[in-house]
C-alpha cells in the first residue's frame, strides 16, 4: 500500500512460519544503492506476538523473493523437467487420475496436505478430495504435529484447542510447566510471556532431554530420558495424591474417573520410576510439590512428549495431572499444546485429516456426513469413509494400492518416518503431483509440479495457536504464472465434472461455505467473517454467531462431553518401542532448530537463515564422543535399523549421555528421518519420531 513517502511500500501480512502467526509490515525502498529494492521488516502490534518477530518471521520475505521460486508448470520427460502451460498440466492430471481411479478404484489415488495451508485452502484440499475425487484416502503432515495432544484433549475435554485460554494468562501463573517444547527455538516470541510470569514468581518446570534455552527459565529442569515422560508424570502424580494436592471439590462436581486412576497409581513405585526416567527422585517430587501447591498454573506439552508411540496417552497423563489439581477454566489455569506448524490449529480442523470433516466433524458420524454433504450439495452415501494417517498412506504407495497422489503444500519424502520406505513408494507411483513454491525434495521426484502463491501473495485465515482465527491478506500480485492453492483445486475440479460445488471467485467465498459447512460442530467458524477479522484482533473458536465474541476461555463452567464432565484415564508406564542393545546402543532424538521451519524447503532458501544453519548437526554429550571417538566438528555416520545419515558433529553437555540429537530440517543424507522408528500411536497414528536406536561411527580422512 502506498505509505505517503516516495519510494516506500509497505506489505502488511504475517509470518508464514510458526503457530504464533506475528503480525509484521514487510516495507520495500526503491532505489537503494545496491540498485535493488532494500527491503525492512518489522513487527506489527498484535495480542498475540505483542509486535515482536524472531529471526524466521524478519526474514521470511528472502524465501518469497527467492530466485528459485517456481514460475510456471512443470512436466517430467525423460527424467528432466520443462515448462508446460497450466492448461497442459490440468489435462494430464485429470486423464491421468481418471484413468488410475477407473482402472484401479476410486481409493487408488490420495490427497497429502499440510499444517501451513490457510484454513480455507486445507477445506478445500479436504472437499475436493471427498467431492471431486471421492477418494478415502487424505491425510497431511499435521499428522505429526498435533495429533496425540488433539485425540488426548477430544478424549479428556470432548475438544481439541491448541490452548485452553489465552497468552496473556501465562504471565500471572504461579506455576509452569513446559514438556517435550522448547519455545525459545521454535515460537521465540512467546518467550517473553514466560519471562514475565518469572519475573512475577512462578515456578517453572521444564520437561526435556536437552538443556535449550527454554530450560534455562527452570527452576526444575527435568532432564528426562526420551520416551518415558507418561511415567515421569506418574511419579509426579502420585506425589500430589500424596501429600494431600488434590482438589477434591474439583474432581467431584467436573470429572469421572478419578477412583480408577488413584488405584491405578496406589502401588507406584517411586525409585523405579526414577530409574526408568533416568531423573533423580528429589527433582520429581521438587516439581510435583511446586505444581500441587500453586493455586494457579498452566501445562504445556509439544512433540517431544508427544510424538511416541505412547504420545496419546503420555498427554493424557499430563492432563490427568491438571485435573487432580483443579487446574482449568479459570484464570491462568490451562492446558497448551504447543503447535509447531503456522496452521496447526486450522489446518486440522476441515477436513484434510482422514478422519474428519469441515468443523471438526467426524467422517464416521451418520449426522455429520448428513450435515457437510447437504451443504456440499451431494448425497451423504456419495461420501468416502474414513482413509488411514499420512505415514499408512506412505505404506500403501509402497505396497501399490495408492498409485496417484496429489501433495500440496508438503514435503513427505523429509517430514515421515523411515525415509528410505517413502522415498521407494512415492517412487513406484504412476503419477506424482506437487504443488508448491520451491522444487522440494518431493517435487523432484514428481511427474507434474505447479506453481502457488506465497504468504505474501496468497490471502486467507490461519489460526494461531490459542484458536484465535486471525485474517493474512494478500500484499502482492502472484508472481509469474504461479496460482493460488484454491484457484488451482477449483479449476481442477472443473475439468473433472465438479465445477458447480467448486465455483469460488476469492478465499472469502470459500470461507463464507466454511462458515456454514463448521455450524454447530466442534471447531465452530459460523460467527467469524473477513470483515469481522479486519474490525478485531482475531476471533476465538467457538464462535457460533455472528454476535458471540469468541470464547477465550474454555471450561469455565463445563467440558466439552455431553455430561460436561472431564475425563481421567490411568496411564502404564511404558518403556519406549525400540530399546537400545549392543548393535544400536544409543537413542537418537530429533526436533528444530531457531532458524528453519518444517523440512527446511523454505528457511533454506532464505540466505540469513541459511547461513546461521547451512548444514545438519548432531549434538552428543563429550563423554560419549570420547567413547566412539568422535570429534567436534567432524563428520559422523549414524546407523539405525532403517537407514543411514552423515552429519556433523556438535559436542555439547547440554544433552543426556544416552541420547543424541539430529534436527529435521534437511533432506537427502542430512535426512534424519531415514533413521526414525514409523511405529504408530494406536489411538492417533503419531508416529516414534523421539526415540530411535542408532550407532555412531566417526567417518576419518575428511
Ligand atoms: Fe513469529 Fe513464529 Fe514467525 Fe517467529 S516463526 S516471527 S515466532 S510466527
Amino acid at each position: 500500500q502506498d505509505t505517503g513517502r516516495e519510494g516506500i511500500t509497505e506489505l502488511a501480512t504475517q509470518c508464514p512460519f510458526c503457530s504464533v502467526q506475528c503480525k509484521m509490515t514487510v516495507m520495500v525502498e526503491c532505489g537503494s544503492s545496491a540498485g535493488r529494492p532494500a527491503i525492512r521488516v518489522e513487527g506489527t502490534m498484535n495480542a498475540a506476538s505483542e509486535g515482536r518477530l524472531c529471526v524466521k518471521g524478519m526474514n521470511a520475505h528472502q524465501h518469497a523473493n527467492s530466485r528459485e521460486r517456481l514460475q510456471y508448470p512443470l512436466a517430467k520427460r525423460d527424467g528432466e523437467f520443462i515448462r508446460i502451460t497450466w492448461e497442459e498440466a490440468f489435462a494430464t492430471i485429470q486423464e491421468r487420475l481418471t484413468t488410475i481411479q477407473q482402472i484401479h478404484g476410486r481409493d487408488a489415488v490420495g490427497l497429502y496436505g499440510g499444517g501451513s495451508l490457510s484454513n480455507e485452502s486445507a477445506y478445500l484440499l479436504g472437499k475436493f478430495a471427498r467431492v471431486a475425487l471421492r477418494t478415502r484416502y487424505i491425510d497431511y503432515n499435521g499428522r505429526f504435529c498435533m495429533s496425540a495432544a488433539a485425540s488426548a484433549g477430544m478424549k479428556t475435554f470432548g475438544i481439541d484447542r491448541g490452548l485452553t485460554n489465552r497468552l496473556a494468562e501465562i504471565q500471572d501463573a504461579e506455576c509452569l510447566i513446559l514438556a517435550g517444547t522448547n519455545i525459545a527455538e521454535c515460537q521465540p516470541t512467546l518467550m517473553p510471556y514466560f519471562t514475565r510470569a518469572k519475573d512475577n514468581g512462578a515456578f517453572i518446570i521444564v520437561i526435556d532431554p536437552r538443556e535449550t534455552g527454554t530450560s534455562a527459565l527452570a527452576d526444575v529442569h527435568l532432564k528426562v530420558k526420551p520416551g518415558t515422560d507418561a511415567a515421569l508424570v506418574n511419579g509426579m502424580l502420585k506425589i500430589v495424591m500424596d501429600e494431600g494436592l488434590v482438589d477434591q471439590s474439583f474432581i467431584r462436581k467436573r470429572t469421572k474417573g478419578f477412583e480408577e486412576l488413584k488405584h491405578h497409581l496406589d502401588g507406584l513405585d517411586l525409585d523405579a520410576v526414577s530409574v526408568l526416567c533416568g531423573v533423580d527422585r528429589a527433582s520429581i517430587r521438587r516439581a510435583a510439590l511446586a505444581y500441587g501447591r500453586a493455586s494457579t498454573g498452566m501445562i504445556f506439552t509439544a512433540r517431544g512428549v508427544e510424538q511416541h508411540v505412547d504420545g496419546h496417552m503420555t498427554v493424557r497423563n499430563f492432563l490427568n495431572l491438571l485435573l487432580v489439581t483443579g487446574k482449568i477454566g479459570r484464570p491462568s489455569c490451562g492446558y497448551g499444546a504447543v503447535t509447531g506448524q503456522g496452521n496447526g490449529q486450522g489446518g486440522r480442523e476441515h477436513g484434510q485429516k482422514a478422519d474428519q470433516l469441515p468443523g471438526y466433524r467426524l467422517i464416521e458420524n451418520e449426522q455429520d456426513r448428513e450435515y457437510v454433504a447437504s451443504v456440499w450439495g451431494i448425497n451423504p452415501a456419495e461420501l468416502p469413509g474414513k482413509g488411514v494417517s499420512a505415514y499408512e498412506m506412505m505404506e500403501l504407495m509402497h505396497a501399490g494400492d495408492i498409485r496417484g497422489l496429489f501433495v500440496m503444500g508438503s514435503n513427505p519424502i523429509v517430514s515421515n518416518p523411515n525415509a528410505g520406505l517413502v522415498e521407494e513408494g512415492l517412487e513406484r507411483l504412476e503419477l506424482l503431483v506437487v504443488a508448491d513454491i520451491f522444487l522440494s525434495e518431493t517435487a523432484k521426484l514428481a511427474d507434474i509440479v505447479l506453481p502457488v502463491t506465497s504468504y505474501l501473495e496468497n490471502t486467507g485465515t490461519m489460526t494461531n495457536l490459542e484458536g484465535r482465527v486471525l485474517l493474512r491478506e494478500a500484499a502482492r500480485a502472484a508472481p509469474a504464472e504461479s496460482k493460488h492453492d484454491w484457484q488451482m483445486l477449483c479449476e481442477l475440479a472443473a475439468g473433472l465434472g465438479q465445477g458447480e460445488r467448486f465455483a469460488f471467485r476469492s478465499a472469502e467465498q470459500i470461507f463464507e461455505e466454511l462458515r456454514i459447512a463448521s455450524r454447530g460442530g466442534i471447531a465452530d467458524y459460523y460467527g467469524i467473517t473477513y470483515d469481522r477479522l479486519r474490525r478485531e484482533e482475531g476471533v476465538y473458536w467457538p464462535c457460533p454467531s455472528l454476535e458471540h465474541e469468541g470464547t477465550k476461555r474454555l471450561f469455565e463452567e463445563r467440558f466439552a462431553h455431553p455430561d460436561g464432565l472431564a475425563v481421567f484415564a490411568p496411564v502404564d508406564n511404558r518403556r519406549p518401542e525400540e530399546e537400545t542393545d549392543v548393535d544400536y546402543p544409543l537413542i537418537l532424538t530429533n526436533g528444530r532448530v531457531l532458524e528453519h521451519y518444517l523440512t527446511g524447503v523454505q528457511t533454506r532458501r532464505s540466505p540469513s537463515l541459511a547461513a546461521r544453519a547451512i548444514e545438519n548437526v548432531m549434538e552428543i554429550h563429550p563423554r560419549t564422543a570420547r567413547k566412539y571417538r568422535i570429534e567436534d566438528g567432524a563428520l559422523v555416520r549414524i546407523d539405525s535399523r532403517r537407514g543411514t545419515v552423515v552429519v556433523r558433529t556438535r559436542v555439547t553437555s547440554k544433552i543426556r549421555e544416552d541420547t543424541v540429537f539430529v534436527p529435521m530440517h534437511w533432506g537427502g543424507i542430512q535426512n534424519v528421518n531415514r533413521l526414525t522408528n514409523p511405529a504408530l500411536d494406536p489411538f492417533c497414528r503419531m508416529p516414534d519420531f523421539k526415540v530411535s536406536a542408532v550407532r555412531l561411527e566417526p567417518i576419518t580422512g575428511e
